[in-house]
């Protein structure tokens, strides 16, 4: 999977037009700049790209001539002599379908191209509904919401986030262990079920597409993401703005990286993951809660002062900042996000765990890497999904077939 940040690294300047290859990466970069970072006038583009006036011109009717941009209309800019210039933006009404299966609601939506969540809609269950249950249910939200959304919206496609492992290449659920599905071929059956091509992902490799196109690692081409959810901690590395797969796309599972060798049993067999030693269920007994909500997490963990929960925090965080040093080192990335229960760990632990990312074992010496709190929260799965199925379809503004 290539994703374009906010480098223009598919631009050369001054490129030849003529060039078929050259003139669709060409369209490929500013319509993904247009879809990640929102309104900008033909000026900004030209900035941006290092194309000429007259190449911008070009590419832009040829994006909205295929509907994939529009123009906003004229907006003067304050103090500015002469032609008012008018923003460009992706059309919000190429869409794709987002689906985040969780263990007690589905959740259903449809996401414009500039990443808006157009339509939303929860779907509560009292128990993981299984792989089948999961295909009715979104097949009954999408059919009311397509009639809702009138023809002028153009769906191309649909992602489900799926918490466990996925087989990228062919859509299978291997296996999510807190939905109870196995061996579940869920892309191929959401695709009759919706006819519409459906891409499948680890919901970790998710939400780390998600902050790099529109979150708090926009811009940046690397990325170490980890997220803390009740099913455990996944994580997703963007290197030079590429997707790490591995084989069979597994490549992520931060979880299962081993941090004490004195600690607690994981399901995976081991002694001290990352997953067993620091978690939301271990926290959770110290605030008297069974349950808690990010937003009402910051608010405990901000005014928490038992000196157990502290002492339990101090243990986390500690853990959590040993891994974080081994995967700074092991990937060398310009920003890392926290998301989900390692994101409240953040907000109270600021400094020890910048201390983590920024300080060499080896050299010693510090390093300016950014340590950024996931900031989609509610959307991100949503936004992450819809971005599979549009870097697979829209955005390489692939020629269409000739006659
Ligand atoms: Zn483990």
């Amino acid at each position: 999977m290539t994703t374009t940040g906010g480098t223009p690294r598919a631009l050369v300047a001054g490129a030849h037009s003529s060039n078929d290859f050259m003139r669709q990466r060409n369209l490929s970069a500013v319509l993904t700049m247009l879809h990640h970072d929102g309104p900008q006038s033909r000026a900004d583009l030209v900035r941006r790209t290092g194309l000429t006036r007259s190449t911008i011109a070009v590419l832009a009717s040829e994006l909205e001539e295929l509907d994939l941009v529009r123009a906003l209309g004229a907006t003067a800019v304050p103090g500015q002599v002469g032609r008012p210039s008018a923003l460009l933006e992706a059309n919000a009404q190429v869409a794709a379908i987002a689906i985040h299966p969780e263990t007690d609601a589905i959740t259903v939506g449809i996401v414009g191209l500039g990443g808006e969540v157009l339509r939303r809609v929860r779907y509560d269950t009292a128990e993981p509904a299984t792989a089948r249950e999961t295909v009715r249910i979104v097949r009954t939200i999408v059919d009311g919401m397509r009639a809702d959304l009138g023809a002028e919206c153009r769906i191309v496609g649909a992602g489900i986030a799926v918490p466990g492992m996925v087989n990228t290449s062919d859509g299978r659920v291997l296996l999510a262990p807190h939905l109870g599905w196995k061996n579940e071929s869920i892309a191929a059956a959401l695709t009759r079920a919706l006819g519409v091509s459906v891409v499948a992902g680890n919901d970790a490799s998710v939400g780390a597409t998600g902050e790099f196109a529109f979150g708090a690692a926009r811009g940046v081409q690397n990325l170490v993401y980890v997220n803390g959810t009740p099913s455990g901690i996944g994580g997703g590395v963007i290197i030079d703005g590429v997707l790490l797969r591995g084989m069979g796309g597994f490549a992520g599972e931060m979880g299962h990286t081993l941090v004490n060798s004195s600690g607690t049993r994981c399901h995976c067999g081991r002694i001290g993951c990352l997953e067993t030693e620091v978690s939301l269920e271990r926290l959770l007994p110290y605030l008297g809660r069974e349950h808690i909500d990010e937003d009402e997490l910051d608010i405990a963990l901000g005014l928490g002062r038992d000196p157990a929960l502290l002492r339990e925090l101090a243990h986390q965080v500690d853990f959590l900042s040993e891994a974080l040093t081994n995967f700074v080192n092991l990937f060398s990335p310009d920003t890392v996000v926290l998301a989900g229960y390692l994101g409240s760990l953040l907000s109270v632990s600021r400094e020890r765990l910048t201390d983590a990312v920024r300080l060499s074992p080896l050299g010693g010496h510090v390093r300016s890497i950014r340590l950024e709190r996931a900031q989609l929260r509610s959307r991100l799965m949503l936004v992450g999904a819809a971005e599979l199925v549009f870097e697979r379809t829209v955005l390489p503004v692939l020629p269409s077939d000739p006659g």
